[in-house]
């Protein structure tokens, strides 16, 4: 199985990929822990859980929340964890940015692991080391950076994503790809099939790609003070999806990935043979649909909340090229003036 060391962080992790919960165990050799996951997916895993000490929550985003931090902080101190204990997620993204927050701060940072259960979690949530709550409804605003140990993306536990869940993370994988160069585009419409039936092999050998790839640009850029910013492909234009149709993140991203191979060819940044590519797998993975329009107004005020802006310019991510992305600073005005030729129905 795929083996994924990061030694460039401020801690040092390793990732494995493949269907491999039960390495775990040997991880931990006996040290106390406790597990951490959502009702969902311990429904669904059960036999896993036997035996051991268990904090559960409600699924979806709702969880992560200061309320549910601070019960699971008194859970690990009922529970008798100590300095050489650990934490060990096993969910999807809210699982994971949750518990490795409580490991962080629970007697100043114990070990945690994560066994990531959404393709999201694994192509993503898994690398990076960002980890937080939502607080007073703003996304992750209370967090910290640090690495998981060990993180186990189990591909296994795949089979049983709702399809909603799958083609969520199938949207940060196509950004990946798309920010990888051709190659990978074309070896993704390769194997079409076997990614849309969940193949474990297959699935195995992307995701340690895409694992790979994120893992090398956050190694250069921890704190995202860089490079670590084209990895927001997609996310400007997603993130008013996101917020305005209440879409899933992934796929919001797909929807922001085609708004920005449009912008990136009506730029003449990106020639029409590699915008055709990239439009074709995302087509291919059933990923673009377009779900509203959205009022002018309503877009500039989403794209006023974005991090990513500076006074009243935006900085996008655009592709001069697959493989290429260039940074590009816009008034948010322009791109809510564009914005209805970006969008698929036209
Ligand atoms: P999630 O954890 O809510 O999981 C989605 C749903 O799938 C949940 O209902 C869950 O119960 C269910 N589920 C999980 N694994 C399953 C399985 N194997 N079979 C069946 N059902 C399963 O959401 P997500 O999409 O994994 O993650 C989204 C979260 O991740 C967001 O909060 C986002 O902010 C965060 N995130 C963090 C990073 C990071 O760098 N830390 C990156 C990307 C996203």
């Amino acid at each position: 199985m795929p083996e994924i060391e990061i030694a460039n962080l401020s801690s040092p992790s390793l990732i494995r990929v493949g269907p491999d919960r039960e390495r775990v165990w040997d991880w931990l050799g006996g040290r106390k822990c406790l597990l951490v996951s959502d009702e969902t997916v311990y429904g669904l895993y059960t036999v896993f859980f036997k035996g051991q000490d268990t904090f559960l929550m409600p699924p979806g985003e709702a969880s992560k929340n200061p309320d549910t931090l601070i019960r699971l902080l008194g859970a690990m101190a009922k529970n008798g964890l100590d300095r050489d204990s650990c934490l060990v997620a096993v969910g999807g993204g809210v699982v994971s940015d949750l518990a490795v927050l409580a490991a962080g701060l629970y007697m100043r940072g114990i070990r945690a692991a994560v066994i990531s259960s959404t393709l999201l979690g694994q192509v993503d949530a898994s690398v990076g080391g960002k980890c937080a709550v939502n607080l007073l409804g703003v996304k992750n605003l209370v967090g910290l950076f640090k690495q998981p140990e060990l993180v186990i993306c189990d591909t296994g536990m795949l089979a049983t994503l709702p399809e909603r869940e799958w083609r969520s993370g199938l949207g940060e994988l196509v950004k990946h790809a798309l920010l990888q160069g051709p190659g990978v585009c074309e070896e993704m419409m390769n194997h079409l099939s076997g990614i849309n039936e969940r193949d474990v092999g297959v699935m195995t050998d992307f995701i340690a790609d895409s694992v790979r790839f994120k893992a090398a640009v956050v190694g250069s850029d921890e704190k995202e003070k860089g490079l670590r910013r084209i990895l927001n492909l997609g996310h400007s234009f997603g993130h008013v999806y996101e917020a305005h149709c209440e879409l899933p993140h992934g796929e919001a991203v797909a929807l922001g990935l085609v708004m920005a191979l449009r912008y990136s060819r009506d730029l003449g940044l990106l020639d029409k043979v590699e915008y055709g590519q990239a439009m074709g797998l995302i087509m291919a993975l059933g990923l673009a649909h377009d779900p509203a329009d959205i009022a002018a107004e309503q877009i500039l005020f989403y794209l006023g909340l974005d991090k990513k802006k500076q006074q009243r310019d935006i900085n996008l991510v655009l592709l001069a090229g697959l493989g290429h992305p260039q940074l590009k600073s816009v008034p948010i005005e322009e791109v809510a003036r564009v914005w209805p030729a970006l969008c698929l129905r036209c």
